[in-house]
């Protein structure tokens, strides 16, 4: 146990020294970058265990899963909900989260809207987009995005705050960036808007596998699973 109890730290350890060294290559001294650690399979102790190491986030990719750790974990930390969400699902995750990183269609916003107005509440969430068009992927894309806010404006009980993208398992460094590139232009080119109902305060893109090039290309928020806890035996 104790073993484990040292990996856990010293895997934190070196992804806050990686977020350091990439914030500073990119020129941004001084930002800070949120490090979500997902959770998803791996049991109360071990969590527990990364929270006395300095994590503050929770991340997870299904609302069971999510709902059973908020529950159990007694500590003062944040919940993201990062999978795709199911409409039937949502009213169970009002209140919870900090933030949901999945909104990626009108009929679950519509939802998200309605179970936060029932509980006088605002919900955050970021809009996921499928950058790279994979057919495997959710999210919308990156055309569709303008069109798609102005139809959820006008949605009082939840505000945009971002966006959030998963990336494709590919090697080739140079079209994970520009993947990675292209969402953070569609970042800039929605704050040019300056719509007054939103923000773009977080750009959620960087797990285990690429979380160095996303912040290089501007992420501020990255979601890291096995890079913290290892393997995950499902
Ligand atoms: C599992 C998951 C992650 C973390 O993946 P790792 O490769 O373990 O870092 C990040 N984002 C989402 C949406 C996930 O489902």
């Amino acid at each position: 146990m104790e073993e484990i109890n040292i990996l856990i730290q010293e895997n934190i350890s070196i992804v806050n020294e990686n977020i350091e060294k990439a914030l500073s290559k990119s020129g941004r001294i001084g930002e800070n970058v949120e490090l979500i650690a997902v959770t998803k399979t791996v049991d109360l102790e071990n969590i527990n265990i990364a929270i006395d190491a300095g994590i503050k986030s929770i991340g997870e990719n299904k609302v069971q899963e999510l709902e059973f750790k908020i529950d159990q974990i007694n500590k003062f930390v944040d919940y993201h909900m990062i999978g795709h969400l199911q409409t039937n699902k949502v009213k169970n995750l009002i209140g919870k989260t900090k933030l949901i990183h999945s909104l990626d269609r009108l009929s679950l916003a519509k939802e998200l809207n309605k179970r936060s107005k029932k509980q006088d509440l605002v919900t955050d969430v970021l809009i996921q987009v499928n950058v790279s068009e994979e057919e495997s992927k959710f999210g919308i894309k990156v055309e569709e995005a303008f069109g798609f806010i102005e139809s959820i404006l006008s949605m009082d009980n939840i505000r945009i705050k971002g966006l959030m993208t998963i990336a494709p398992h590919i090697e080739e460094e140079k079209k994970l960036r520009s993947i990675f590139r292209a969402l953070y232009e569609l970042q800039e080119s929605i704050k040019r808007e300056n719509y007054s109902e939103l923000s773009m305060e977080y750009l959620s893109m960087g797990m285990t596998n690429d979380y160095i090039a996303a912040i290089e290309e501007g992420s501020n928020m990255i979601r890291v699973g096995r890079g913290i806890f290892g393997d995950r035996n499902y």
